[in-house]
């Protein structure tokens, strides 16, 4: 039977271009017939049944805006049972036949368990830290990417004038996708990520001394949130090199701001595939970007999937940052 309506909610760690998501899904819904409640403040609002019918205008002026006009949340209830019964009863009394999760892996993982108690889901990836293993690509990765290398840039602009090393840590949370695809755009000396072991003389002293050897002004260094250990790192290459060393971490700023062309037309398809999966009776699906083509696979499976090793891009970086 056609859904006749359905919730959506942004959930987890906030990314530019949710909103472009959030405005796809209700579009695409009025155009097939479908009343869109748009949820406040992800799985929390869910349980409280903080619900509001959106129409197209409630969704006007939003594509260009970072963050999420629907609010989002951590909602550590949403992981017990007795609280998604709650929710689940919320649902009812809207009518709420299917959800749109947008959100990150965490988000899919709440997603997964309200399926199980028998809520028809479509989850939608988004999180600046790109680390959901199903999808090539998360909505807001590329605003964050961009956002995080003019900070590097500028960043080096300095070392480069005071002959200065510049560490800078990026986001990514356990991930190092910032790290590495910013190392490389921004030309660092090293990049250091959890997902691999480093031997800080080999790979951070020797390609310092070594380029400075041979009359590199500044040196940058970019370090992933994940690793931990960033103002030590700092501090012990300034006490090795003998060459000051100073320490910048980008933090939130990483989060905002107006949506990259990328991130907003990512988020509208990946908005408007998942009302036309759900209008193809498909249920229980992660709305994913593989091969350059946005397409729908089951959530379960979607989740199992491991991350591609980042040995290649590593080395490509060494060998660039001569
Ligand atoms: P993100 O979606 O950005 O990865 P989180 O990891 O914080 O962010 O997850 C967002 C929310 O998803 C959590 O606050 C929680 O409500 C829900 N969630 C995460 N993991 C689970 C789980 N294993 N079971 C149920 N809900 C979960």
């Amino acid at each position: 039977m056609k859904i006749k309506t359905i919730g959506v909610l942004t959930s987890g760690g906030d990314a530019p271009g949710m909103n472009a998501a959030i405005r796809a899904v209700v579009r695409t819904g009025i155009e097939d017939g479908i009343t869109t409640y748009g949820i406040s403040r992800g799985y929390e609002g869910l349980i409280n049944g903080e619900f509001e019918k959106l129409n197209a205008r409630s969704v006007s002026g939003i594509l260009q805006r970072g963050g999420t006009v629907l609010k989002t949340a951590r909602s550590d209830r949403f992981k017990e049972k007795e609280y998604r019964d709650r929710a689940m009863k919320m649902c009812s009394v809207f009518g709420i036949e299917a959800l749109v999760v947008i959100g990150g892996d965490g988000s899919f993982r709440g997603a997964l368990d309200f399926l199980r108690e028998g809520m028809k889901c479509i989850v939608i990836p988004a999180t600046i830290d790109n680390d959901i293993s199903c999808s090539e690509y998360c909505i807001g990765y590329d605003t964050a990417l961009n956002t995080a290398l003019s900070a590097i840039d500028k960043l080096r602009d300095t070392a480069y004038s005071h002959e200065r090393v510049t560490v800078i840590e990026v986001m990514g949370r356990h991930a190092g996708y910032i790290a590495i695809n910013d190392g490389i755009a921004g030309g660092a000396d090293a990049i250091v990520i959890p997902e691999m072991e480093y031997n800080f003389q080999h790979d951070i002293i020797k390609p310092i001394m070594e380029g400075r050897n041979r009359g590199k002004r500044d040196h940058c260094i970019v370090i992933a949130e994940g690793v931990g250990d960033t103002v030590n790192i700092a501090k012990e290459i300034e006490n090795t090199t003998g060459i000051r060393t100073v320490c910048t971490i980008l933090g939130y700023i990483q989060r905002g701001g107006s949506p990259m062309a990328r991130d907003r037309v990512v988020a509208s398809k990946m908005g408007f595939k998942a009302v036309e999966v759900l209008n193809e009776g498909r249920f229980n699906r992660a709305i994913c970007q593989r091969d350059n083509k946005i397409v729908d696979i089951d959530i379960e499976e979607a989740l199992k999937m491991e991350k591609a090793s980042f040995d290649y891009d590593m080395n490509l970086a060494r060998v660039l940052a001569m």
